[in-house]
């Protein structure tokens, strides 16, 4: 039954245009992959007692809205993302509950503003490790969950459900190639060579960098996902060269579309 369930999960999220979709059983929150990890508080069977696993799904950003970020497009692609996330993961959480097993969506930002993360930059729930338990990505040097398809372009949205769903294989080898782009390419120094989870980012030095553009209604920053080579989707855009994107490099019909936006709708 519970193998058709998920067969029935997955169908509904191919209907909804959604391209990712793992399963995580909430014992891997209990035998982490590495170290160090979250504490209890923040694992899904805490939020939810009575969770027995995550399905975590993911909707890519597209690459070539993103390469004008900061900008009024990438913001806007941001927001219509988030919606579709919490609107997605709240229809299957309904789904399941019609089918018997209670079930809730977790909110894709759990920060009431960007000024609130500035003092407390942690949500009561982690949408990147759900991910990484679910086998749909592996960390990258840019704290981000990287994913084959789509690499950091991607963001994910979560259900907890007391249904025994047959978890899915995580991913077994590092998809970060430690090109130190992001790190290098950072407008706030957020970032440490080390990688995730010895090297966490600066999330006030994020925070801030992202306030500041919040007030010119050109947030969020994305340039450590912007600049990351790995993912099928820079193939499928002929975005293979990441040159352009080096300080200095700003030049040709490319950077002259990213400057045109630019110009318009921030302040
Ligand atoms: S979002 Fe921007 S400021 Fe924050 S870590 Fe990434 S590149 Fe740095
Ligand atoms: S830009 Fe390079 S170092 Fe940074 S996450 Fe991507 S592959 Fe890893």
């Amino acid at each position: 039954m519970t193998n058709e369930l998920k067969d029935a999960v997955r169908e509904r999220c191919r209907k909804m245009e959604i391209p990712l979709v793992g399963v995580a059983n909430v014992e891997r929150w209990e035998h982490p992959p590495f170290r160090p990890w979250m504490p209890e508080e923040f694992f899904p069977q805490s939020i939810f007692s009575g969770a027995r696993s995550v399905i975590v799904i993911g909707l890519p950003i597209h690459l070539p809205v993103l390469e004008t970020s900061p900008s009024i497009y990438y913001h806007e692609l941001y927001r219509t993302v988030n919606t579709l996330l919490d609107q997605y993961t709240y229809r299957l959480a309904s789904f399941l509950n019609e089918q018997g097993y209670p079930s809730v969506f977790v909110p894709r930002d759990g920060y009431g503003s960007i000024e609130v993360l500035r003092k407390n930059p942690i949500a009561f729930f982690s949408h990147r490790h759900a991910a990484l338990l679910a086998g749909l990505g592996t960390f990258g040097v840019n704290n981000t969950i990287l994913t084959p398809e789509y690499g950091p372009r991607i963001r994910f949205g979560s259900v907890l459900t007391a249904a025994p769903l047959p978890p899915d294989p995580m991913i077994d080898h590092e998809l970060c190639t430690r090109c130190m782009r992001c790190v290098r390419l950072c407008p706030a120094g957020a970032l440490d060579r080390e990688g995730y989870p010895e090297g966490l980012t600066n999330r006030h030095a994020c925070a801030a960098h992202s306030a500041a553009l919040n007030k010119r209604h050109i947030s969020p920053c994305g340039i450590c996902i912007k600049v990351c080579p790995v993912g099928e989707d820079r193939e499928h855009y002929g975005r293979e060269d990441a040159s352009p994107y080096e300080p200095g490099e700003q030049h040709g019909k490319l950077c002259r579309s990213w400057d045109h936006v630019r110009r318009y709708g921030g302040a």
